[in-house]
């Protein structure tokens, strides 16, 4: 078991000084981001390996990042723009208008889709 960690642990950088820092009083690490995909957290430092691994994981997981796009996910639904029925959307936004006018915020038996 670790008692902290040694700073300056490679003796080749020209100095022999080492300093043990006690747990909890090591260099805080400083969030720099985090890949959207894999939920991957980088900190300061890590600049560079953040930068290629978000284009490695964006590139390997492509099929998985099209498939939950919002054009994709809605299709079929009654977001999608494909399957929506104009003299429908026209009677509605007509409803919403007057519903606006009026003030009120329930939609009368009459302006309903299926009467
Ligand atoms: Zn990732």
């Amino acid at each position: 078991m670790s008692r902290g960690v040694i700073l300056n642990a490679n003796p080749s950088s020209g100095s022999n000084l080492q300093i043990i820092v006690p747990r909890g009083y090591e260099d805080e690490k400083v969030l720099i981001g985090g890949c959207l995909v894999c939920g991957a957290k980088f900190y300061r430092g890590q600049e560079a390996i953040w930068q290629s691994h978000v284009v490695k994981c964006a590139t390997s997981n492509i099929d998985e990042l099209r498939a939950s796009a919002p054009s994709e996910t809605n299709k079929g639904t009654i977001f999608d723009p494909a399957d929506r029925d104009a003299d429908l959307e026209r009677h509605f936004r007509e409803v919403g208008e007057r519903m606006r006018r009026e003030g009120r915020w329930d939609v009368r038996p009459n302006e309903r889709a299926d009467t």
